[in-house]
């Protein structure tokens, strides 16, 4: 079960994780499958830091690549093929996107991106993922690119190269489904609750719905908090930088069939993504800006980094794009480790190593930080093999490369199923469960829970009141925000507020 509070939380338990991002979640779902009894704890919510704020996809390490981390690109291309090929194929998929080669895109340019474009597909061919998972890229004509993006601006337009990588369903479900997954295998998920500190050996917690301070007595202790994790342990230093997406209507750039690279004009090897979302919208990102001073609990983006993307994203399209295009905006701040030099410090943030850090304080507590949401699996068998050797605990081996998350079947199967499609690729073949346990719940009809909540808006009821009852979300923010995300938009989440303030009033005797 994952519960709001820490009503009738143990006293004593094996590992405490601190924090439910994707870390943090990747983190419970090993330590449990070792067969350790675990409590893991969020202040707010599952994914309500960072990992709600990404970019949606499962990287094959190619960035890394270039700047010469060939252990970390290996690593994210192996992490990025368990997921796809794995634990979670429901929840991935391919994702087609060219680079187009417009009269900003030197000759030069060109060839490195197609080479770039080479590099990945080896990275790719190392880490065993099949072509049939993520195809080899190719070149395309200009017509050709015209026809998977009608809008490109077609004026000195000489091609384009055309590449695959993952892409995730969304990141905040793909936490949820790693939490409920290591529920189902014992662990203790408990949000609304704080560690106000930690050692080694203990955790004191506070109830964020009742205010109750309680101790709890551990083996080993994991500090999982992201960009927060330098409030529990002095020793971990981190400079965070913060990133913006922007979300448009998919009417702003009509008929993109693929996600497009916009070239920077003026600047080398840099691009904005523009990223087809299965919602009807598009997401355009994203900025890399130093975000120094307090760490905010929802990062806001700034209006120059909304005008920055809009500005690079009209360059390259031709439909003229304004401020009133732009229906959402998120930010998120990357938890980078802090670096020791004052030379490495007048580096942009861009050139901060990506990987990820496992630091272990004098009182004995494991923090992991850094790495990225496609790594977070390798991430979290590093940290709790490190919270095991530190403490002394004898377990099992690591499991989870080979543990399907909750729902997952292979893409023949999921493609099989006849069940809502929107359910299908968000819950795989659990679709037949939140149909089945929201009729059950609600004693309302499938066709009831299942239409969209409201006009243009498709989220349904019957996924609102699982998350309710299987997911352990607390207020119509857990259900709009995280458990869907119809909050990207801010006028949809208007229309969504009384569907889930339903769903909460369905489901209140399933909450006390
Ligand atoms: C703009 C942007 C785009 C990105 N895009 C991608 C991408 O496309 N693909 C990819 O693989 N990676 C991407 N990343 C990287 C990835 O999103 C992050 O590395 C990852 O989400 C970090 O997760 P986390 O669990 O470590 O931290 P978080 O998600 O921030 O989780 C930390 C949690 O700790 C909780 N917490 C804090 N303090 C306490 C406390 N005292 N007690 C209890 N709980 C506490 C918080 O509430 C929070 O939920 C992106 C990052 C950014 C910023």
């Amino acid at each position: 079960m994952i519960t709001p509070g820490l009503k009738d939380v143990p006293t004593e338990v094996d590992v405490v994780v601190v924090g439910l991002g994707i870390t943090g979640a990747g983190v419970a779902l090993d330590a449990a499958t070792r067969g350790l009894s675990v409590l893991a704890v969020d202040a707010h919510d599952l994914a309500f830091g960072t990992s709600r704020w990404s970019s949606k996809l499962v990287h094959g390490g190619l960035r890394y690549l270039a700047t010469g981390q060939v252990g970390v690109a290996h690593e994210s291309a192996l992490e990025r093929g368990i997921l796809m090929d794995v634990t979670a194929p429901h929840l991935t998929r391919a994702m087609p996107m060219i680079v187009p080669f417009n009269s900003s895109v030197s000759g030069m340019q060109a060839a490195i991106t197609r080479g770039g474009m080479l590099a990945g597909d080896l990275l790719r061919r190392s880490a065993g993922t099949s072509p049939d998972t993520l195809p080899k890229p190719r070149h395309l004509s200009a017509t050709e690119a015209l026809t998977l993006a009608p809008s490109l601006r077609s004026a000195g337009l000489r091609g384009a190269m055309l590449g695959w990588d993952g892409q995730l369903e969304d990141d905040a479900r793909l936490v949820t489904t790693v939490a409920r997954t290591a529920a189902a295998y014992g662990a203790q998920v408990r949000t609304r609750a704080r560690v106000l500190s930690a050692t080694g050996t203990s955790v004191e917690l506070r109830d964020e719905l009742t205010g109750a301070v309680t101790t709890v007595a551990a083996r080993a202790v994991v500090n999982a908090t992201g960009v927060w994790a330098g409030d529990l342990v002095d020793e971990v230093g981190l400079r965070p930088s913060r990133g913006t997406h922007l979300v448009l209507r998919e009417s702003a750039v009509p008929g993109l069939q693929v996600a497009v690279f916009a070239p920077v004009p003026g600047e080398t090897n840099r691009f904005v993504l523009v990223l087809p979302q299965p919602d009807g919208t598009l997401y355009v990102g994203l900025t890399d800006v130093p975000a120094d001073g307090p760490v905010p609990d929802v990062p806001e983006p700034t209006e120059q980094e909304i005008g920055f993307l809009l500005d690079v994203v009209a360059a390259a399209f031709t439909r003229p794009l304004h401020r009133s295009d732009v229906v959402g905006a998120f930010a998120g701040l990357r938890p980078l480790l802090d670096v020791a030099t004052e030379d490495e410090r007048s580096e942009e943030t861009a050139d901060i190593s990506r990987k990820h850090a496992v630091l272990t304080s004098a009182s004995g507590v494991v923090t992991i930080v850094g790495g990225k949401l496609t790594t977070y699996r390798r991430m979290a068998e590093d940290a709790v093999d490190a919270a095991l050797a530190g403490a002394g605990i004898e377990a099992g081996p690591c499991r989870t490369a080979s543990l399907p998350l909750a729902g997952a079947a292979s893409r023949d199967v999921l493609a099989g199923l006849e069940q809502d499609p929107r359910l299908v690729r968000r819950f795989g073949i659990d679709a037949d469960l939140v149909l089945t346990s929201a009729v059950e719940a609600t004693g309302l009809s499938e066709d009831e829970l299942l239409a969209p909540v409201t006009d243009g808006i498709p989220v349904t009821l019957a996924e609102l009141v699982f998350g309710v009852t299987h997911e352990g979300a607390h207020d119509v923010g857990d259900l709009l925000d995280r458990r869907t995300r119809v909050g990207l938009v801010p006028a949809d989440r208007a229309l969504a507020v009384p569907a889930a303030e339903r769903a909460l009033a369905l489901t209140a005797g399933a909450r006390t």
